[in-house]
């Protein structure tokens, strides 16, 4: 007799079907393939002065820290990610040495299995993507579905700044090429927030795309402050359509979904989140609720390369967005740079840069040169095979 829910002809004669369905084996045992050696995390900062006066942080940032993550394999190819912490990852590092890098399925769960207790490794995984794409002599963009080669990007400011200097700094954008920017307000002083978006476009006009964030999803680790609630943000919402804002982006709490669909249908504004939407099952869940129409998971801090990948294609699926959040550094900007041009994310790429407090040379301190667009608003993919990643060499 066949045991229930599994599909006839699965079984061959004389085998036994043991309890539960096991995943497939087999790989683990081909000693003819690359193996990681070794997995080196290096932590670097560099001073910032003057400090950066970030709108969602609780105090100016005096310092930027990054944290490398080096895979060495048995063949000498390396591969380097960043973006999260990696604090206490030294413990699971026998998860993965010894093991094919290729297997990413493996690492992906592994790395999942993990975080349920500690940190989120993601960076491990952009590593790895690294190690694949120079191992097929491709970029990873091309891996992941190769759509583009450039994306255009919206420029992503960092500070709060008063009507009149964002006027002139989205003058400024405007003449560097960028299409598109987005601005944080506070939303406990929505008028002078709405006053700075009013002052961008009337200085624009319609040259420009303009989004809006409020940062009411989540909280630096510390700040219990709240988010507002759908009302308030409702009101604000409004305001805005009037300026023609293109999404208003984490209106209320992250996990408000209720609340996040109720203020899309009232106002009929395209709103946008999930930037640090915690698991993949925790993204799925604003997706089956329809909470967004733009989904953020950022690559390197929320659910990964390869889930934001099946995130991106189930939102367009849904004819909804997918545009990662990559607010992090240059190696992050490119983990996610590469799975945005492979799926085809749109309609922008976040770019973080508001200068002076935010430039490419602070972001990618790390990098030999920083990450820059074209003079059509657009961010290249390196073509290299892998990421791309060109380290400062004093960093490798
Ligand atoms: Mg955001």
């Amino acid at each position: 007799m066949r045991a229930a829910g599994i599909p006839q002809g699965t079984l061959a004669a004389g085998q036994e079907r043991s309890a539960g369905i096991e995943a497939p084996r087999g790989m683990e045992e081909d000693s003819g393939r690359v193996k990681i050696s070794d997995i080196r995390v290096k932590h670097i900062d560099r001073e910032l002065d003057p400090p950066f006066d970030a709108a969602w942080d609780p105090v100016p940032r005096t310092s930027f820290e990054a944290t490398l993550v080096f895979v060495e394999t048995d063949t000498g190819l390396t591969g380097v990610g960043s973006g999260d912490t990696m604090a206490g990852f030294a413990a699971h590092a026998h998860h993965f040495i010894g093991e094919d890098p290729l297997r990413m399925v493996r690492h992906v769960e592994t790395i999942e299995s993990i975080n349920f207790h500690a940190g989120r490794f993601w960076p491990l995984e952009v590593a790895l993507w690294d190690i694949v794409g120079q191992a097929c002599g491709q970029s990873v963009a091309t891996l992941f579905g190769g759509t583009a080669e450039r994306l255009p990007v919206y420029a992503s400011c960092g500070d709060l700044k008063s009507p009149d200097a964002r006027a002139e700094s989205a003058i400024a954008l405007r003449a560097e090429g960028f299409r598109a920017m987005k601005i944080r307000i506070d939303p406990r002083r929505a008028d002078e927030g709405v006053a700075a978006v009013r002052a961008v476009r009337d200085a624009v006009g319609s040259d420009l795309d303009i989004m809006v964030d409020l940062n009411q999803a989540w909280r630096p680790a510390g700040d219990i402050t709240r988010s507002i609630d759908v009302p308030a943000a409702r009101l604000i919402a409004e305001r805005l359509l009037e300026l023609d804002v293109l999404w208003l982006e984490e209106p209320l709490k992250g996990d408000d979904r209720q609340g996040l669909v109720d203020l899309r249908r009232s106002t009929g504004m395209r709103v946008a989140g999930g930037e640090m939407a915690q698991t993949f099952a925790d993204s799925l869940a604003l997706l089956q609720a329809d909470a967004y129409d733009v989904y953020q998971s950022d690559v390197v801090l929320a659910a990964g390369m390869h889930r934001s990948r099946q995130l991106a294609e189930l939102a367009r699926m849904r004819n909804r967005s997918f545009t990662p959040h990559t607010w992090s550094n240059g190696i992050g900007l490119l983990a996610n740079l590469h799975v945005a041009a492979g799926v085809g994310a749109g309609p922008y790429l976040e770019y973080p840069y508001d200068p002076p407090g935010w430039t490419p040379e602070r972001r990618d301190f790390m990098l030999a040169e920083p990450l820059r667009i074209d003079g059509d608003g657009c961010l290249p993919v390196p073509q290299a095979p892998g990421l791309g990643i060109v380290l400062d060499p004093e960093l490798r």
